[in-house]
């Protein structure tokens, strides 16, 4: 497998980062993931201006420009032979002795890697996938894709522990978002409800897009906070992310989410997103 590291595309072996990397040391660095469909780039423009947020909100310099960052996400595509999967990039503030204050020059360090996938023909796609609730113990700027996931990884391996797949995090009895990705439920009515953006959730690539389609096909849309109750009584939920695109929650917390198979407005929206990805761009 052959990584990006600070300039260079080399071996995974080969590929190493100083000690003293702030990344390491401190979590001190945001990241983007971009799915990969026919050789394609998804949402790429999109997943490239929230990283440029990302940075700034967190004053680190943005190291290439949107056409850089496209020319390498394209050569590590290339290199690697992928189709269809995930290419994940870092950027972190750098490597300078261990003190919290901003280092003055230090250079902000890039390593990119790709993880080839199944995702259109996913067999989770057709089952969907349970979830659990856990509380969200995540800090106060969810919005910036920060590389901090320490309460991500406790939240999800909980929800593996319970037998589920992703965990929906909750906050004063509303869920903000899944574990790596945004959650949806479908009402009984047939409205799709998600929470609004705030610095509470992430502000999902997948979600945007898939907002958009939803209303060009004329989906009633609610954008509002739901609770864990409402979500147990939902007719359909799912979730969206890079890596997965559209994903029908069949079980939330142990119970059926309505007859606890993927209902016909996610697997619309699925195929719609689906659709969107495979087209080219100009369309
Ligand atoms: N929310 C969180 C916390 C995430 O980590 C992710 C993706 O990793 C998402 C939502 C989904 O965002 P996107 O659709 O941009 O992948």
């Amino acid at each position: 497998r052959i990584v990006f590291l600070n300039g260079s595309f080399l071996p995974i072996e080969e590929a190493r980062v100083p000690f003293m990397d702030r990344g390491f040391l401190f979590g001190d660095g945001v990241y983007e993931g971009i799915g990969v469909l026919d050789g394609r780039l998804v949402d790429n423009e999109a997943h490239l201006e929230r990283l440029e947020r990302s940075l700034a909100e967190v004053r680190i310099p943005n190291p290439y420009s949107p056409a850089e960052w496209t020319a390498l996400e394209e050569e590590i595509v290339r290199r690697n032979g992928m189709t269809e999967g995930f290419i994940y990039f870092q950027v972190t503030r750098g490597v300078a002795e261990r003190d919290f204050f901003f280092p003055e020059d230090a250079k902000p360090t890039v390593a990119m890697f790709t993880q080839a996938k199944t995702i259109a023909d996913a067999p989770a796609a057709r089952t969907g996938i349970a979830v659990v609730t856990v509380p969200d113990l995540r800090w106060a700027r969810r919005d910036v894709k920060s590389i901090n996931l320490l309460a991500q990884v406790l939240a999800k391996q909980a929800a593996k522990e319970a037998g589920a797949q992703e965990a929906w995090m909750v906050e004063d009895g509303y869920v903000t978002e899944g574990g790596s990705s945004s959650a949806f439920i479908v009402t009984t009515g047939g409205s799709i409800v998600v929470r609004p953006l705030s610095q509470a959730i992430l502000p999902g690539i997948t979600r945007k897009s898939l907002l958009r389609l939803s209303q060009e096909d004329g989906i009633p849309l609610e954008e509002r906070r739901f609770t864990v109750e409402e979500a147990h009584g939902a007719a359909e939920a799912f979730l969206t992310s890079a890596s997965n695109f559209v994903l029908p929650v069949v079980s939330i917390d142990g119970r059926p989410v309505g007859e606890g198979k993927p209902g016909p407005i996610t697997r619309r929206l699925r195929e719609l997103y689906l659709q969107m990805a495979r087209a080219p761009a100009s369309l």
